[in-house]
């Protein structure tokens, strides 16, 4: 039956500005979201031109195999073009893995605390979806979830992994990622999401494309959304042996990445002095937030990502009341009660002004 359907608890986003406003009355102009770790530069110029050139040509379909877009890609990841899949943002790539690789009665693995659309994916196609207990620190535990993996044997078809992760901002070093793939076996995906990449520090960086060329089990999936500051036009791709990405590619709609996108993201991709200029405002933001909440005594947790996760108070009602006071005020944050996370909610870094707006009101509920 359809059971697994009826089962899923539907992916929830971050409150759009005008419903907001609407529901408290507000002025759109004044609200301050900070809710889907969206880029608060928006979009790059460099981008909206291509985009806008390409709006010329909309009465026909956009390329289905992405040509001009795969070579920018392939030439900077030094991977053939037949590595590469394109997709309906990165959540496409995830979907598509899990149902490229898995069904009914097989098993698919992921962190407590990880993405939501893991899950999803996972019930979507009728799979078990097994949630791995995370560390103290809320991250990925990848040696529990091996552990997992192996107790499931044949019916192990699947794993998850997001470095940094959403909601937690949790970090995995190249070493735990490595030894990981090493052990695990391989006839499990393992899908490595880097929705969140381009935020990683210099020092926290690894050579992510070196592994997909060793390990042929392995899926690498990037997002346009975030540092390239794309999330409404949806694209992102996925990286993987020519085995596995024609697998994908059997799947995929025909015409899944639309010609705006497509345009817009060779751009952007070539665009380094924006996606500099966003990584040093984000590092800011970060310092910014972070030093807000040590003063007001909050604990948060360190992130690698363009959000922090703040825990609001003590009782699993936190985060919603202090959500809604933040409404109120017009600003919109994301509670994380559907990720096991009632006292916490995620903070998008957003520019300097919003961040302030942000504090500024936060400052005033807890007072
Ligand atoms: N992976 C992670 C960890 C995310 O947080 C997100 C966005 N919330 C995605 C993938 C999907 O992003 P998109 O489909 O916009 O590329």
């Amino acid at each position: 039956g359809l059971k697994h359907i009826h089962a899923i608890a539907p992916y929830v986003g971050g409150r759009p500005i005008s419903e907001v406003a609407r529901e408290y009355g507000l002025d759109e102009k004044k609200i301050v979201k900070l809710a889907s770790n969206e880029n608060p530069l928006g979009m790059p110029k460099s981008a909206k031109d291509a985009m806008l050139k390409a709006a010329g040509d909309l009465g026909r379909y956009p390329d289905s195999n992405g040509f001009e877009l795969k070579n920018v890609l392939a030439a900077s990841l030094g991977v053939p073009t037949d590595w590469i899949t394109l997709g309906n943002g990165s959540n496409d790539i995830l979907e598509l893995a899990a149902r490229a690789v898995a069904q009914a009665g097989d098993e698919v693995f992921f962190s407590k605390h990880a993405f939501a659309v893991y899950p999803l994916a996972t019930q979507a196609i009728g799979a078990k979806a097994v949630e791995v207990a995370a560390t103290e620190s809320y991250g990925h535990d990848l040696p529990a979830m091996l552990t997992a993996i192996k107790a499931a044997g044949d019916k192990a078809k699947l794993a998850f992994i997001a470095n940094p992760n959403n909601p937690t901002g949790s970090y995995l070093s190249a070493k735990e990622i490595e030894d990981f793939l090493t052990a695990a076996p391989s006839h499990v995906v393992i899908v490595l999401d880097e929705a969140y990449n381009e935020y990683l520090t210099p020092e926290q960086r690894y050579d992510a494309l070196a592994w997909v060329g060793r390990f042929p089990n392995m899926i690498l999936s990037r997002s346009f959304s975030k540092a390239y500051g794309l999330a409404g036009l949806r694209i992102g791709y996925g990286v993987a042996q020519p085995h596995l990405t024609d697998l994908l590619n059997r799947i995929r709609q025909p015409f899944n990445v639309n010609s705006l996108a497509q345009a817009a993201a060779i751009a952007a991709f070539q665009d380094k002095a924006f996606l500099q200029e966003g990584f040093e405002l984000n590092r800011a933001g970060y310092l910014q937030l972070t030093k807000a909440f040590e003063q007001l005594n909050l604990v948060y947790l360190p992130s690698a990502g363009n959000f922090v996760l703040v825990k609001v108070g003590d009782d699993d009602q936190a985060g919603a009341r202090i959500n809604l006071e933040l409404l109120k005020r017009g600003i919109i944050v994301r509670p994380v009660g559907n990720y096991g996370l009632p006292q916490w909610l995620r903070i998008s870094i957003g520019l300097p002004q919003e961040n302030a707006a942000f504090i500024e009101a936060l400052k005033a509920i807890l007072a």
